[in-house]
């Protein structure tokens, strides 16, 4: 990667000017996909310094900020106890600790990654981002928009919650991108479902959120249909990694599974 310029913001709305500056101006979190994604940045401007790798524990909340790295999430026991740990289990599928003590989540969130394992997950915890000029959007309303390259994404705000969770990455090998990945929770039997790498980004899976939420008991020929619908809704694709066929199998295959564990 070729760099002109590095600074060390000492403000957010110093780093905020610079990325407005210049669109070859850019912000740097761990940098483990910047450098190898980016050829040439005019200015790279570190948030290293802005206090902005912690986690906090909020009495309904759990406030992280943007440069905490995915090993810290991983491996924190509040974050842990959220959705049966479905964050951390996401984050322990991606590559090795090497790389899970880089990466941050502030560029796991802005990299706008369509194999995101991370995704998924965030789609089906309550989970609202605080952006420095945009304010607080959740997550979902954050998926919707093209691209936010024009701002600092300051903190991820996770509701404290007692729903169940469930996590699935498929990959030919353990450092491979997905095939597909989904998470699911369930709150009192409400249900939210989340499939991503189809290979376009994860969304949530509305139809079949709404068939499973207005059941007032499911057996297997409801999860079934639940199963299809789902593969209905999904934009599912081949690329490299594997076909359309292959991928609306995988998706029946496991959603049945975790609908099934998170219903027990
Ligand atoms: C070899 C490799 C394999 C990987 N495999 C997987 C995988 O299997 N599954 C998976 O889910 N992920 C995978 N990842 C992605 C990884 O988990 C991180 O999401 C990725 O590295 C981005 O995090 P980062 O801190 O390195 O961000 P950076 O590379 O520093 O930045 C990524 C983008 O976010 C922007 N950015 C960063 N922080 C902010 C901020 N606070 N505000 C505004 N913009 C910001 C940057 O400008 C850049 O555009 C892989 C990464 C690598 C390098």
């Amino acid at each position: 990667m070729e760099v002109n310029k590095f600074v060390e913001a000492k403000s957010i709305s110093e780093a905020y000017d610079l990325i407005k500056a210049d669109r070859l101006n850019k912000v740097i979190g761990g940098g483990a996909w910047l450098k190898i994604s980016m050829k040439k940045a005019k200015t790279l401007i570190s948030l290293d310094n802005l206090g902005l790798d912690y986690i906090k524990e909020e009495l309904d909340y759990i406030e992280v900020g943007a440069q905490t790295s995915l090993r810290k999430l991983e491996t924190n026991k509040s974050i842990k106890s959220l959705s049966s740990g479905i964050l951390s289990k996401a984050i322990n599928h991606i590559m090795g600790i090497t790389i899970r003590n880089i990466a941050t989540i502030g560029g796991s969130i802005m990299g706008k990654f369509a194999f995101s394992d991370l995704y998924p997950v965030l789609l089906v915890m309550n989970v609202k981002l605080t952006f420095f000029k945009l304010g607080e959007i959740s997550f979902e309303e954050y998926i919707d928009i093209p691209r936010v390259n024009d701002d600092i994404l300051v903190n991820i705000k996770f509701k404290k919650n007692d729903s169940l969770g469930y996590f699935k990455k498929v990959s030919k090998t353990a450092l491979d991108f997905a095939m597909i990945n989904m998470a699911i929770t369930t709150t009192n039997n409400n249900f939210k479902i989340a499939i991503g790498s189809k290979p376009s980004i994860a969304q949530l899976s509305k139809s079949t959120m709404k068939f499973l939420n207005s059941q007032d008991k499911l057996d297997d020929e409801k999860i079934e249909k639940a199963c299809d619908l789902a593969v209905e809704e999904s934009n599912i694709n081949s690329n490299v990694r594997a076909s359309k066929e292959y991928r609306e199998v995988l998706i029946k295959t496991y959603l049945k599974r975790g609908i099934k564990q998170v219903i027990k």
